[in-house]
This record gives structure tokens, sequence and C-alpha cells, in this order.
């Protein structure tokens, strides 16, 4: 077992430092650790089998004319490969090509890995709050947007490193993620939905995607497309340098309600692009080269048959399946790992604190265990 933020090489030395790191979780502080930053995206419901074999042959050939493909030769030719690897990375080139190699992706059942919920619900905001509090809320119960009495490791991070609230940035294409993401109000940054930059923090290219916001029309009612969220975020960035940057794309989930499976492949492929200017952008500024860990993950999965992949929930098998990556100059370079430890949802959290060197104990006791690897 290995702390997932060492490059430890194996056996003895790994297991004692994953002891003391058990033994010792108030003094997580690792001397070798350079994590500085922490940058958190989550994509909302997609799916194991995309984001480890590609283009879904069951979902895709299926007798049935459930799939939701429209011109069935431009999606073969776009994303059709004969095995597994080669989909995902039609699918994913830079996740897969430039990104896992540099750190860990967990949850690829064909390797013995399995990531998991703890919430029994597999919908969003039982799981969002999963992921940023480390625990299961059994009164998580519908996806309305409201603000919980549960503190946040978002929060955590930001008293542990002692942070002003604008350091610690929420940007969601989903209103409701700004109030899951911290209990009180103000206590972070957070733009959400439709809202713009407020003049304190923002500049010309966030006013002006601010304005582009409302003539981009999104598939459903009530949310904003990725393209503006992600924008906005990387212009923050950019201007402000937060430590802490969680970015909650959620147009992959809207394309799969819609039984559009050529479009969410299309959003997957775009979802990539997005990766690669974030980590591109990343590395070119100073305070953020090698010294920023990004976390990638999902709320939940979906079903995983023909009728209903275009839908999750409780009594959807499938729902329950994530995948949960981890990239970062203290990963180790080891891309799809397993067989490994079934990980849960609510392991992030803490694993996020201790990427950053701060207790585990800021999060309540019953929250999950930071991630360990065989
Ligand atoms: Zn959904």
């Amino acid at each position: 077992m290995s702390r997932i933020g060492g490059n430890l090489a194996s056996g003895r030395a790994a297991l004692a430092a994953a002891l003391a790191a058990f033994g010792l979780a108030i003094a997580s502080a690792v001397p070798d650790r350079r994590t500085e930053n922490l940058v958190l995206l989550t994509l909302d419901g997609v799916r194991v089998q995309e984001v480890f074999g590609g283009m879904d042959p069951v979902v895709a050939f299926g007798r049935s004319k459930r799939s939701g493909i429209y011109d069935p030769e431009r999606a073969r030719r776009l994303y059709w490969r004969d095995d597994a690897e080669a989909r995902r990375k039609a699918l994913w080139p830079y996740f897969w090509g430039t990104l896992a190699p540099q750190g860990v992706v967990l949850g690829d059942a064909g390797r013995g890995s399995r990531a998991t919920l703890r919430n029994p619900h597999g919908f969003s905001a039982p799981g969002y709050l999963e992921l940023l509090t480390g625990r299961f809320h059994p009164d998580v119960t519908t996806n309305d947007a409201r603000r919980y009495p549960y503190p946040t490791v978002l929060q955590a991070i930001r008293r542990g490193l002692g942070l002003r609230p604008e350091q610690v940035a929420v940007f969601s294409t989903w209103d409701a993620l700004g109030l899951f993401a911290s209990s009180e109000p103000d206590d972070l940054f957070a733009n959400a939905g439709y809202a713009r930059v407020p003049p304190a923090l923002s500049n010309p290219a966030m006013d002006a995607l601010g304005d582009y916001q409302e003539h981009v029309m999104a598939l459903w009612e009530g949310y904003r497309t990725d393209m503006p969220t992600f924008h906005l975020a990387l212009e923050y960035l950019k201007a402000r340098r937060p430590r802490v940057l969680y970015l909650a794309l959620g147009e992959t989930d809207d394309w799969a309600h819609a039984r559009r499976y050529d479009r969410l492949l299309d959003c997957l492929r775009l979802t990539d692009d997005y990766m690669r200017i974030l980590w591109e952008t990343l590395q070119s500024l100073d305070g953020y080269r090698d010294r920023t860990t990004l976390v990638v993950t999902t709320d939940h999965g979906r079903g995983r048959t023909p009728k209903d992949w275009v839908d999750h929930g409780e009594g959807i098998a499938g729902s329950e399946e994530i995948w949960i990556a981890i990239i970062g100059p203290d990963t180790p370079d080891r891309g799809v790992v397993g067989p490994a430890p079934t990980v849960h949802q609510a392991d992030v959290a803490a694993t996020m604190l201790e990427l950053l060197g701060l207790p585990l104990a800021s999060l309540p006791p019953e929250a999950g265990p930071p991630i360990r690897l065989p």
C-alpha cells in the first residue's frame, strides 16, 4: 500500500509510510509533497464504459434502435476502433495520451478496480454531497437547489490553508452545485448556473462570457452550457490564481438523458479538449506548474443496457459505477491501476486534504479515508 500522494517504490517503505499516514493522520505533511494547488473537475454522469472503453458496442450496436445515434457512419468513423484502448483514446486523446500517464485512474472493472458510491441513490445531489463532504447523507434525497448544513472539503481546505474566500473558486454549469459547495454563503467563491462574476473579481474577458452565456441555448431549461462555465473558470484561474478550483461540468448528463449517444460522444470529445486547455494553462503558469494536482471524477454512473444507459438512479444497475483519476506531481505515473481495493466517492475528500498536506481531522470521523494504492 502506498499513499496516493507518494512516489515511494513499494514494499516495506511504502507500507511504513501508509501506516505512518494512518497513525499520524494529523501530521499528514510529507517532506517531499509538492502539491500546492488543487483542481477538482467533475463530469456529470459519465459512465465507466466510455471512460475505459470509449464508444460502447452494447449501446451503439445493440439490436434495439435505442442508441440515439443519428448518423452511424459518422459516429463509427470518429469513435469506433477495434480494441477498447484505441477507442478510449479516440474519445479522450489528451486524457489517455498525456494526463493518465502522469497519474492514476481507478474504477476499471476489467482490471479489477472498482470505484463506487456510499449513497444508494445514484443521482446527482447525493453524489456531489458525498464527494464534497466525504460521507453519505441520508437526508439528501432530491436534486433541489438548496444549501445543506454540512461543511465541505473545500471549506476545510480554505480554513486549513488560511485562504481568502475567492482563493477557493467553484464554477458550475448546474446552479445547485453553487449551494452544495459550502454550508455557509460567501465562505468561498461560487459561480453557478447563469451567474455573472461580480465586478470586484471580474475582468473584460469574464464580463464578455457573462454576456455570451445568455446567447448559447442549452439543451435543457435551467442550466447553462459547459462552454461559458469552462471559459469563465479558465479566465478566473489566470486572473485570480485560486489555490483550489472546482470546475463542475454538466452537459454529458444532458446528452445522455436526451438519448443522443452520438452527441454524448461528441460532448466527451469536447470535454477532453477542455482538459487539455486546463492542464496546458496550469503548466504555463508559475505557481501552478508542477505544483498542481488534478482530480477528475463523476457524480454517478448510468444504466448498462441499450434501454437504460440514458438513465440512472435507484434500481438502475450501473448507476453506482464511477471512476476517479488523480494526476499531479505527487501521484505515481501508473495510468489505469488494478487490481486494487474498492474505493468510494466518499474517499475523495480526505484524499484532497492529504494531497495538500492538511490534517484529516478537519473532516468528520465518519468521512471516507484517503485513497491508498496497492
Ligand atoms: Zn442525470
